[in-house]
């Protein structure tokens, strides 16, 4: 059924880079005979999954949508991969993306851009595009994508749907092809918040091979879906209401948080004053760990390698000029200027202390409240091709989720209305590794 719908609907929407058709066929056939025998089912059992393609998988491509990848084969699966084979899901293929999860539309994936199943004439959002709008397009039944300032939460807002960004360090980031190591975390975009806390249970937890794995106590998370929200503490942060948020998100917002007063919870307004300062602090950060994480394509290790080079320098220069797209390119530059001597301490290290501040923001409106809740973006998607030119505004969409990604706590994004036929998400912020409160306040709305 999944890959029938992928023949109807993915020629325009785009959302598959490799398919895996007849790997997922034996599953299939595997789990069936399972059925017959009556032996015990994994947690996902029989689930057909979209894997976003910066998640390594064995024997399956693994582009990051990127030219350089283009060819790259991997040996392993991610953990996360392997956890899911373990709940006996079925891989279906991988998923577009942002080159190296770098943009928040889709448009920078060097193959083609993936489409807005609501509106093909609209970007689906990033850098998990692909894996919400397969989701949102029913072509899966539920995706991983990754997240690092917003790109598991910000496309399922544009597409419709949920995404769970977990706590930095709750799911294994092992062979998740690194873009920011501080602030990468792979999570589940799934059709509704039951689903998300299902996924979540089958991918987190301690992994020995990641080294910023945390080791704490996965709880069952489907338990705390029990739909009871009363004396839930709900702060609002004004600084994701004010200057540049769309009125009809806005709106939509104020409207969701009406229904919880009606479930009994309570809300107040409350203030994360760096907030203005998170934009600036994650492209300092995340381009400088891009930067060092992406010295490793080297046109020699992995993927494509440049023809005729003069020397091993030229090797390098040439295979990365042609493997890399110019979004990667920018941020390279960006991250290597920040983290060159005489500049260090005046850029990263000074951005490192910001984030500390931005962090702190967060510990103290947790002090007095169970969540913090605002839209997941200022705008519902725009039009494919409306911002490309300009990469400022393109990183002001990210307003939103990046200051969350900064401090290391949960976040989902959920349905909470539309504008114009597009999707408003209502983004609920929980306190670190505290998911099982993000996931019911979630479900209690749904
Ligand atoms: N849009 C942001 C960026 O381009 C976030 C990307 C992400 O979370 N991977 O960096």
């Amino acid at each position: 059924a999944s890959y029938r719908r992928i023949a109807e609907t993915d020629s325009s929407i785009k959302a598959f880079i490799t398919l895996d058709e007849e790997n997922a066929r034996r599953q299939a056939a595997e789990l069936d005979k399972q059925l017959q025998d009556g032996s015990e089912r994994g947690l996902l059992f029989g689930l057909p999954a979209g894997i976003k393609d910066n998640i390594v998988t064995e024997g399956l491509l693994t582009t990051c949508a990127s030219q350089f990848l283009s060819n790259y084969n991997p040996i392993y699966d991610a953990t996360s991969v392997a956890k899911l084979k373990s709940a006996q899901s079925v891989t279906i293929g991988k998923l577009n993306m942002d080159e190296f999860a770098m943009g928040g539309s889709n448009e920078n994936s060097s193959f083609y851009p993936t489409r807005n199943p609501w509106n093909t004439d609209y970007v689906p959002g990033g850098s998990s595009g692909g894996s919400a709008a397969s989701v949102a397009a029913g072509q899966v039944y539920f995706s991983l994508g990754s997240d690092t300032g917003g790109s598991i939460r910000q496309p399922a807002a544009y597409c419709g749907i949920v995404g769970l960004k977990p706590t930095y360090g709750l799911v294994s980031r092992y062979g998740l092809v690194a873009f920011a190591s501080s602030l990468d975390q792979i999570g589940p975009l799934t059709k509704n918040v039951e689903d998300s806390a299902y996924v979540l249970q089958a991918i987190a937890g301690f992994d020995g091979k990641d080294s910023t794995s945390a080791n704490v106590s996965i709880p069952d998370y489907t338990s705390a879906l029990t739909g009871d929200v009363k004396g839930l503490r709900i702060g609002v942060a004004k600084e994701y209401l004010g200057e540049g948020i769309d009125p009809e998100v806005k709106e939509a917002v104020l409207n969701a948080l009406k229904v919880y007063e009606s479930l009994g919870a309570t809300w107040e307004e409350v203030s994360l004053p760096h907030t203005e300062y998170a934009i600036a602090t994650y492209y300092l950060l995340a381009s400088s760990e891009a930067s060092s994480n992406l010295a490793r394509f080297d046109g020699v290790r992995y993927g494509v390698r440049a023809d005729n080079p003069d020397n091993l320098i030229d090797l390098y220069r040439k295979s990365r000029s042609q493997g890399f797209g110019p979004e990667v390119k920018r941020r390279i530059m960006l991250g290597t200027y920040a983290l060159s001597s005489g500049y260090y301490d005046a850029y990263y290290l000074k951005a490192q202390k910001v984030r500390t501040l931005i962090k702190q923001d967060f510990d103290q409106v947790f002090s007095k409240f169970d969540v913090i809740m605002g839209p997941t973006a200022p705008t519902t998607a725009f039009r494919i091709g409306e911002q490309v030119g300009d990469p400022l505004t393109m990183y002001l969409n990210d307003i939103c989720t990046i200051p969350v990604s900064l401090a290391g706590v949960p976040a989902i994004s959920i349905p909470c209305g539309s504008s114009n036929g597009l999707p408003i998400g209502l983004q609920i912020i929980g306190k670190a590794f505290d998911e099982s409160t993000v996931l019911r306040a979630a479900h209690a709305f749904e």
